[in-house]
C-alpha cells in the first residue's frame, strides 16, 4: 500500500456499516483508522435495533402474564421498574460497546474519539484532537439521525434517541409518526403501561407496505390499548408543569408526559465538508454512490443510512463489506438491493420480504395471491381475539414467489427463513412441496391451496 499517506483507509463514524468496512479492509492489510464522536457500535447498537428490541422484550410481558391465566397459571401482583430496565439495558449496551472497540483493536484499527470532517479529498481534520491526518481513501458512514418538524414548542418533544434514556415512564405519552419506529415505540410504551396514542398524519400507517399489513395492524394495536389518531397532527406544543399539552390541526388538545417523534431520520452528511470538495449529495443530504458505494470524488465512498438506499443495519454492513472487498482486496462487489427480508418489532410483529401486491402487478402484471388470516393456536386458550396474517404475491407467468407479508408472533423470525427461499426464486410448487411442520403458524404457508379472488 502507498506510504504518501498517514492511513490507507480512514473511517468516519463507526455504526454497523463503518466497523465493519474498516476491520474487513485491516484484514485485508490496509492501515485503517475510525473516527467516532458518540460512541463506537452506531444506532444499532447504542440507541437503535438492539436497545429496542430489548425493550420489546420488556414490554410483552404484561400481555403474557394475562395469557398465562387461560393457561390455569394465577399471577400474582406485578410491578415494573422502568428504572431497573434502563439500568440493565445500559450494562448490555456498554458490554456489546466494549465487544466492537476490542475486536476492532484486535482487528487494527485505530479509534479517535472525536467528530471529524474533510478538509479536501484525503485530509481529515480530527476535532478533539485539534489536528489533520491524511488517507489515500476515504469512508463515510455517519449514519442518520431523528427528524422533527419544526413547530412551535417541538423542543419539548423527544425522538427515539432521547427515549432510551428517560428518567421515568410517565402515565401518558404520544409517539407521532406511522413508520418502523413509531409503530415499534407504540407497542413498546402500550406494553409497559403507558396510555399510549399513536398519532398519524395520513390515513394508513406504514405507507409503502403491503396494503393488508397496514390495514391488519391498524386492526390489531388498538386491541392491544394503543389510541391510534389517524388524519391529524400536532400544530404546537406548550410545557405546562411536568405535562405537555399538544394542539391538534383540528383543534383539540391532548395531554401527555411525553412526546415522541418518529417521524424519518435524516442522512448525517452535513458539517463534513463534503459539498465543498465536489461529493454530490441528494436533495435530502443522502450521499450519492455508484453501486460499489464510489461517491463523485473516486477516493470517497459512502456506506449505510448516510447513502438511504435501505436504512437497515444488515444493508450497511453488506456494504461496508462490499466496499472493502472492491477496494481493499481486489474483488468487486456491488449489493443487490432488490430483494430484502425485514422485521418490523410492532405487536404484533411483521415479517417482509419481496414485493407488494400493489408493486408486483406493476411490474408483472397477473398475479396470484394467497392469503389467509386465523386465530393462532395459543389464543384459543386465552381468549384474545388476535389474528394471525399471511399472504404470498406469486407471479401468474412464472409462479415465482415475488412476496411474502406476515403479521402475527415470530414473524420476524419466519420471515428470516422464507427469505432464504424468495431469494432463490422459489415458485409456489416448490412451497407447496415443502413438508409442513405441524403444529405451527408458518405450515400455513406451506399449504394455501385457493387463489385469493
Ligand atoms: P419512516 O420513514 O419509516 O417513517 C416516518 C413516518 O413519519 C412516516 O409515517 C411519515 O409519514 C411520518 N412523517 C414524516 N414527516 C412528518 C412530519 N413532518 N409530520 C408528521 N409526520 C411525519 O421513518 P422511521 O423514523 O420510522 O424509521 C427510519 C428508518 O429506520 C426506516 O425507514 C427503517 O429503514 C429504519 N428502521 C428499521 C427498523 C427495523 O428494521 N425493524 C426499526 C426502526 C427503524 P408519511 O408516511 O405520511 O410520509
Amino acid at each position: 500500500m502507498t506510504h504518501k499517506f498517514d492511513y490507507d483507509l480512514f473511517v468516519i463514524g463507526a455504526g454497523s456499516g463503518g466497523v465493519r468496512a474498516s476491520r474487513i479492509a485491516a484484514g485485508h492489510g490496509a492501515k485503517v483508522a475510525v473516527a467516532e464522536e458518540y460512541r463506537v457500535g452506531g444506532t444499532c447498537v447504542i440507541r437503535g435495533c438492539v436497545p429496542k428490541k430489548l425493550f420489546v422484550y420488556a414490554s410483552q410481558f404484561s400481555e403474557e402474564f394475562e395469557d398465562a391465566e387461560g393457561f390455569g397459571w394465577t399471577v400474582g401482583e406485578t410491578s415494573f421498574s422502568w428504572e431497573r430496565l434502563i439500568e440493565n439495558k445500559d450494562r448490555e449496551i456498554d458490554r456489546l460497546n466494549g465487544i466492537y472497540i476490542r475486536n476492532m483493536k484486535n482487528s487494527g484499527v485505530e479509534i479517535f474519539q472525536t467528530r471529524a470532517f474533510l478538509k479536501d479529498a484525503h485530509t481529515v481534520h480530527l476535532v478533539s484532537e485539534g489536528r489533520d491526518v491524511t488517507a489515500d481513501k476515504i469512508l463515510i458512514a455517519t449514519g442518520a439521525t431523528p427528524f422533527k418538524p419544526h413547530i412551535p414548542g417541538i423542543e419539548h418533544a423527544i425522538t427515539s434517541n432521547e427515549a432510551f434514556h428517560l428518567d421515568r415512564l410517565p402515565k401518558a405519552g404520544i409517539v407521532v409518526g406511522g413508520g418502523y419506529i413509531a409503530v415499534e415505540f407504540a407497542g413498546i410504551f402500550n406494553g409497559l403501561g403507558v396510555e399510549t396514542t399513536l398519532l398519524y398524519r395520513g390515513q394508513k400507517i406504514l405507507r409503502g407496505f403491503d396494503e393488508d399489513l397496514r390495514d391488519g395492524l391498524m386492526e390489531e394495536m388498538p386491541k392491544k390499548g394503543v389510541r391510534l389518531v389517524t388524519e391529524n397532527d400536532i400544530t404546537s406544543i406548550e410545557r405546562k408543569g411536568e405535562n405537555l399539552v399538544a394542539t391538534l390541526k383540528d383543534g383539540s388538545k391532548l395531554d401527555a408526559g411525553f412526546i415522541m417523534y418518529a417521524t424519518g431520520r435524516v442522512p448525517n452528511s452535513h458539517g463534513l465538508g463534503l459539498e465543498a470538495i465536489g461529493v454530490k449529495l441528494k436533495k435530502n443530504g443522502a450521499v450519492e454512490v455508484d453501486p460499489y458505494s464510489q461517491t463523485a470524488v473516486p477516493n470517497i465512498y459512502a456506506v449505510g443510512d448516510v447513502t438511504d438506499r435501505a436504512a437497515l443495519t444488515p444493508i450497511a454492513i453488506r456494504e461496508g463489506q462490499a466496499f472493502a472487498e472492491t477496494v481493499f482486496n481486489n474483488n468487486p462487489i456491488a449489493v443487490d438491493h432488490s430483494v430484502i427480508p425485514t422485521a418490523v418489532f410492532s405487536q404484533p410483529e411483521l415479517g417482509i420480504v419481496g414485493l407488494t401486491e400493489e408493486e408486483a402487478r406493476k411490474q408483472f402484471g397477473e398475479v396470484d395471491i394467497y392469503k389467509t388470516s386465523f386465530r393462532p393456536m395459543k389464543h384459543t386458550m386465552t381468549g384474545r381475539t388476535e389474528k394471525t396474517f399471511m399472504k404470498l404475491v406469486v407471479d401468474t407467468a412464472s409462479q415465482r414467489v415475488l412476496g411474502v407479508h406476515l403479521m402475527g408472533h415470530a414473524s420476524g423470525e419466519i420471515i428470516q427463513a422464507i427469505g432464504i427461499a424468495v431469494t432463490m426464486g422459489a415458485t409456489k410448487k416448490q412451497f407447496d412441496q415443502t413438508v409442513a411442520v405441524h403444529p405451527t403458524a408458518a405450515e400455513e404457508l406451506v399449504t394455501l391451496k385457493e387463489k385469493w379472488k
